[in-house]
């Protein structure tokens, strides 16, 4: 089979949610009533909206925002611009993004949104018409204590300036910058959110290496991705004495044992728009990157790139997931059966919605944080989100995985427990 058959044959991104969720709530034996509540979003709405174009024709574009619960607080999660999005996907993220809140116990629940478009064929003019339409259509369901919208996928602090702008018109004016978090820093944007996904990764990383006695200091790391979480956890790896060995992104691959300047990396990314012909490095592919002899590897690029395809071959002591989704059912069976240690998306990346919470506490009190009080909240939560998991992994002798997703159900399974039914 090819691996492009193999990877479209394994479970789809909501089968997934729903797999980990069931196998955790079994653990737990999660009453049935609880279950179909935690296992199906609150509210999934489809809009479907017309935009004028620069020919001044109009088109109709399908857009999505998918709340999951509102237990413990407002919802929150990314909007995704991208011709491929459907309203499962954008279930499976809101799914996704419960479990990663629940884990670092922050008080959202989670969210998706996102509109089917090819946002690289439309012009500025015509992304701003589109966002503000989309944002005007959601706009009965999002706002600072219902719903928090944040960018995802080729949506940035561009279309979250235009998105607070949109919606505080519809509020006579009122300037509402808890309605999205990732804005610019001018308008309420937070210190430390452009690298808060790597940094609480490699938090995460330093407290794995901890506990099982490797040191991070001369450790061999491969990463694919060199987006914004795949070059800062480079970053803060290397100022830490690690040596990033490979890096790959969608053009290709570089690899040197003796280890890679990230810093330098990026300038020649910036410059080429892609790291492949670094300096003093060998060609690679993202296949042969995800093979090769290496204490660490990160995937932190899109999902579905571990696969059953690759899983035998992967040599690291370690994988952290920074990506979302970055390894199949399948896969995860394999590596764990070969004690290969898998940090969990849930856990591994969850610094970038930490740094958004703390943007929103910030725009709600209308005062606004050094770096170095952002840093050090963020070490904070990160430590404590990764001692839950670790100490249910060991109490329960089981992965990492269900004991992340195990601590998250628990908490909103007794928070809704709490709040008993209202009938
Ligand atoms: P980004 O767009 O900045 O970077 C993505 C990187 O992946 C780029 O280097 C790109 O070239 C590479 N890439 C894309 N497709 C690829 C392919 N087919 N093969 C190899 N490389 C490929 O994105 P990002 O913000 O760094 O996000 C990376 C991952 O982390 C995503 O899965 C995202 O959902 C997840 N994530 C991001 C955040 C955040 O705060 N940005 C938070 C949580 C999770």
């Amino acid at each position: 089979m090819s691996e492009e058959l193999k990877r479209r044959s394994e479970m789809s991104m909501l089968e997934m949610a729903h797999h980990f969720f069931d196998e955790a709530a079994n653990r737990l034996g999660l009453e049935p009533s609880l279950r179909t509540l935690l296992r199906h979003p609150k509210r999934k709405l489809i809009v479907v909206f017309p935009v004028v174009m620069d020919d001044g024709s109009v088109q109709h574009f399908e857009g999505y925002r998918v709340q999951h619960h509102l237990v413990v607080g407002p919802t929150k999660g990314g909007i995704r611009y991208h011709p491929n999005v459907t309203l499962e996907e954008v279930e499976a993220l809101a799914i996704l993004m419960t479990w990663k809140c629940a884990v670092a116990q922050i008080p959202f629940g989670g969210a998706k949104g996102g509109v089917r478009c090819n946002p690289l064929e439309l012009s500025t003019g015509e992304l701003e018409r589109l966002t503000r339409r989309y944002a005007a259509e959601i706009a009965p369901i999002i706002g600072p204590d219902i719903d928090i919208p944040a960018p995802d996928v080729f949506t940035g602090e561009r279309e979250m300036a235009w998105i607070v702008d949109t919606i505080s018109m519809h509020h006579n004016g009122m300037f509402m910058p808890g309605l999205v978090t990732g804005k610019p820093k001018v308008l309420g944007g937070s210190e430390g959110r452009d690298t808060a996904t790597g940094r609480g990764g490699f938090f995460v990383l330093a407290e794995t290496l901890k506990r099982l006695n490797m040191k991070l200091e001369g450790a061999r790391i491969a990463i694919q991705g060199f987006g914004n979480v795949g070059s800062s956890m480079a970053r803060f790896c290397a100022e830490a004495g690690a040596k990033i060995i490979a890096v790959s992104d969608i053009k290709g691959g570089i690899y040197n044992p003796n280890g890679i300047d990230p810093i330098a990396l990026k300038e020649h990314e910036r410059k080429t728009g892609s790291v492949a012909r670094f300096r003093e490095t060998e060609p690679i592919t993202n296949q042969e990157l995800f093979e090769l002899d290496c204490d660490i590897l990160i995937p932190a690029a899109i999902e579905n790139q571990i696969t059953t395809a690759n899983a035998s071959k992967i040599r690291a002591k370690v994988v952290i997931e920074l990506a979302n989704g970055p390894t199949t059912l399948e896969a995860d069976r394999i590596l764990h059966d070969r004690g290969i240690l898998v940090v969990p998306d849930i856990l591994a990346n969850c610094g970038g919605v930490i740094v958004s919470y703390f943007e929103w506490v910030q725009d709600r009190a209308f005062y606004f944080w050094s770096a170095e009080r952002v840093d050090r909240r963020l070490r904070r939560f990160m430590k404590s989100a990764f001692d839950r998991v670790w100490e249910m992994g060991q109490r329960e002798r089981t992965d990492l995985r269900t004991a992340a997703y195990m601590v998250a159900i628990d908490r909103v399974a007794r928070a809704a427990r709490a709040r008993g039914l209202y009938a």
